[in-house]
Order: structure tokens, then C-alpha cells, then sequence
């Protein structure tokens, strides 16, 4: 009876906004449990999550150092390069190329990412896109003395599948 009573009392309770207590909600963080209004809710892929908490999750999730950027961009360099050679060898089998750009982006990212265990930059994705096209075009002036419009434009597929690798969330 008494839990009963009690039950009722908790369940009638008013509760308040964790940061702003003038304002009465029902609303609670998925993650820490906290009560907050609309205003501070964030709408995440598995609920209403607080500003703090979808805070704290992206500082574990960029949580890249200095040193990994200098891998990513090292690692980004050498596969620009290799997507300029690989695609330049190809020389008439134009369609191939359009195949194996992206691929060898995507590796490269893939690899940038278990050589640094996994940890991103905020600025992963733009550092090794970067990469990727200037190893490429530094490669193709190595070996021609200048750049052609297709490894231009394998080089651009590579760094946005190098770009969109990094992109995808874990
Ligand atoms: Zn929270
Ligand atoms: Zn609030």
C-alpha cells in the first residue's frame, strides 16, 4: 500500500530542466538520465540525448591526435600516389580506372584508420582528401611532367572515397 502511494506521489512529481529548472519537463537524456525541455534535447539516431552528453560522446569520438593527422596525411600522400601510377599504367582502359580510384580511396582511409587505431580527427576526412590529391598530382608531375584531366579526376574519386570512409560513423 504504502509503496503504492509513494509510487503514485513519484510518478505526479513535477520535473525540471537540468539547466534551466523554470521549465517543467518530462523529457529525459537517454544516456545520463537527466531531465531536460525541448531546448536542450538533441534528437540522436537512438533518442533525445542532452547537450552535454552528445558533447562528451563527440570529444571520444574525435579523439584524434596530431601524430594521426601526420599518418593520415602520410598515409593519404603514398595512396594519392599509387591511385596517379596505378591509374596512369591503365593508359587506354579508361572504365577500369573509375573502378579502382575509389577503391584504392577507400583503402587508404581504411588503412589511415587502423594505423592510427581507429581515431579520428574533426578534420580527418579533409586532411587525408588532401593528401590523397596532392600525393596524386605530385606523383603524375614526377612521372609525366604534368597532369592529365583523367587522373585528375580518378584522383578527385579517390579523395572523396577516402573522405567518405572517414566520414562514416563507427
Ligand atoms: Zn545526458
Ligand atoms: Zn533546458
Amino acid at each position: 500500500m504504502d509503496e503504492n502511494i509513494s509510487g503514485v506521489a513519484i510518478d505526479d512529481q513535477m520535473h525540471f530542466c537540468a539547466l534551466h529548472p523554470e521549465r517543467d519537463t518530462e523529457l529525459r537524456c537517454n544516456r545520463c538520465d537527466r531531465y531536460m525541455c525541448v531546448e536542450c534535447a538533441q534528437r540522436t539516431p537512438v533518442g533525445y540525448t542532452c547537450r552535454e552528453c552528445v558533447r562528451s560522446h563527440a570529444d571520444k569520438f574525435y579523439q584524434g591526435t596530431l601524430a594521426d593527422y601526420g599518418i593520415v596525411a602520410a598515409v593519404g600522400l603514398v595512396g594519392g600516389a599509387f591511385t596517379a601510377g596505378a591509374t596512369l599504367l591503365l593508359g587506354g582502359f579508361l572504365i577500369l580506372g573509375f573502378i579502382i580510384a575509389p577503391a584504392i580511396g577507400g583503402a587508404v582511409a581504411q588503412f589511415a584508420l587502423q594505423l592510427t587505431g581507429g581515431r579520428r580527427g574533426r578534420q580527418s576526412s579533409v586532411v587525408c582528401a588532401g593528401a590523397v590529391l596532392a600525393g596524386g598530382i605530385a606523383a603524375a608531375y614526377l612521372l609525366l611532367g604534368a597532369i592529365g584531366l583523367f587522373t585528375l579526376l580518378y584522383l578527385g574519386l579517390a579523395a572523396s572515397a577516402a573522405f567518405a570512409r572517414f566520414k562514416v560513423s563507427i
